[in-house]
C-alpha cells in the first residue's frame, strides 16, 4: 500500500518555471538547465519504480516515497522506504544512462557515456548512511531496532552495471529495478519474526508522515539571481513566446496570434513558484503586464479564492496546491 505517494518535487517545478522565464543567453542558464536535467532524470527513475513496487503484496508493505527526516541536527532523505513489521528497506534510486562502474575502494561510481567518463558519489555508501540515520531516528522515537536493508536500485534497465570482480560487498547492495520483488521475497524469508505489532506499525506510519519536512529551496539565492533577471508577462501556450496582450477579455499572442482565456493562470503559478505565493494588484500588473487595475482585480478574484486586507494593500493568495 502506498502510504506516501510520490509528487513532483517543488524544486523541480521551480526549475521548470525558472527555465521558462530566464533568457537563454543568461550566464546561469546552462547550469540551471543541466541541474534541471539531472533532477528530472532522478524523478523519472523514481517514478519508474512505481510499477515494480505496485507488485509487492499490499497488505504487508507500506511504501513511503521521498521522505526527508530530521536526525538531530541534520536532514536525511530517502527515495523509497518500505515498511513491514519484520524489516525496513531503504531504496536509493539511480537513473543513470550509459555504463557505470562501482569503484568501492574510492567510494565512487564512474559513468561512461559516449566515450566520456564522469564520477558520482558512491550510492552504496550513501544508502548505508541513510540506514544509520534511520536507526538513530527510530531509537530517538522509542521504536524497536528492526532490521534495515539498504539497497541501491538501478532504475534504467539499459544501464550497464560493472563491478570489480574482487569486490564481494557491492553486489549485495545493488539491484536492477526488475529484481525488487525477488529481493523482497528473499528478505521476507530471512526475517520471520515480527519486530513491530500492528499498533506500532500504525504509530510508526504516523510518525514518519508527521516528521517529513519538504526541502525549501530559495532559487534566487542558490543561483545568485535577481528578480530582474526574470522575463515578465504571460507566456503563449501555443508558441511559448512572451508576452501576450490583453485584448477584449482574452490574451492574444503577439507572435502567433493564439488566443487564450486563462493563460494568466500559468503566469501566476510561475510567480508563486519563483517569487512568493501572495500577490497584490500592483505586483500582478507589473508581472502580467498590459492590464488595468480592474482587469487585474477580476483575474485575481477569479484565480485566488483567498485574500487578506483592503484596497491597495490587499494580498491575494495564489493557490499553490494547483501549482
Ligand atoms: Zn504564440
Amino acid at each position: 500500500m502506498i502510504a506516501k505517494p510520490r509528487t513532483k518535487p517543488i524544486s523541480l517545478l521551480k526549475l521548470e518555471a525558472l527555465l521558462k522565464r530566464l533568457p537563454e543567453v543568461h550566464p546561469k542558464y546552462s547550469l540551471i538547465k543541466s541541474d534541471y536535467a539531472k533532477q528530472k532524470a532522478g524523478y523519472l527513475g523514481e517514478k519508474f519504480l512505481e510499477y515494480p513496487l505496485s507488485c509487492l503484496p499490499g497488505k504487508d508493505y507500506l511504501i513511503f516515497n521521498d521522505l526527508r527526516l530530521l536526525n538531530g541536527k541534520h536532514f536525511f532523505q530517502m527515495d523509497v522506504l518500505l515498511l513491514t513489521p519484520f524489516f525496513i528497506s531503504i531504496l536509493e534510486v539511480k537513473n543513470i544512462s550509459g555504463s557505470i562502474f562501482f569503484n568501492s575502494l574510492f567510494k565512487q561510481i564512474i559513468r561512461t557515456i559516449e566515450g566520456k567518463e564522469e564520477g558520482f558519489a558512491d550510492p552504496v555508501a550513501q544508502v548505508k548512511r541513510q540506514a544509520e540515520h534511520l536507526r538513530d531516528w527510530l531509537e530517538r522515537y522509542g521504536f524497536p531496532a528492526l532490521p534495515i536493508v539498504p539497497l541501491v536500485v538501478i532504475a534504467n534497465e539499459r544501464t550497464v552495471i560493472k563491478l570489480d570482480p574482487r569486490d564481494k560487498i557491492t553486489p549485495n547492495f545493488v539491484i536492477p529495478s526488475s529484481d525488487i520483488i525477488s529481493n523482497m521475497r528473499f528478505y521476507d524469508k530471512k526475517f520471520t519474526s515480527p519486530f513491530l505489532t500492528p499498533r506500532q506499525v500504525k504509530k510508526l506510519y504516523s510518525r514518519l508522515i508527521a516528521d517529513h519536512t519538504p526541502v525549501e529551496m530559495d532559487i534566487f539565492q542558490r543561483y545568485a539571481l535577481q528578480k530582474t533577471d526574470l522575463i515578465k508577462g504571460v507566456q503563449c501556450p501555443g508558441c511559448l513566446s512572451f508576452p501576450m496582450n490583453r485584448v477584449h477579455g482574452n490574451w492574444k499572442c503577439l507572435r502567433c496570434s493564439h488566443v487564450s482565456q486563462d493563460a494568466h493562470n500559468q503566469a501566476l503559478k510561475d510567480y508563486a513558484l519563483l517569487i512568493k505565493t501572495s500577490i497584490t494588484n500592483k505586483e500582478a500588473r507589473d508581472f502580467l503586464g498590459s492590464i488595468s487595475s480592474d482587469t487585474a482585480k477580476r483575474i485575481l478574484q477569479q484565480t485566488c479564492k483567498v485574500s487578506e486586507g483592503n484596497n491597495k494593500g490587499k494580498l491575494y493568495f495564489i493557490p499553490v496546491d494547483k501549482v
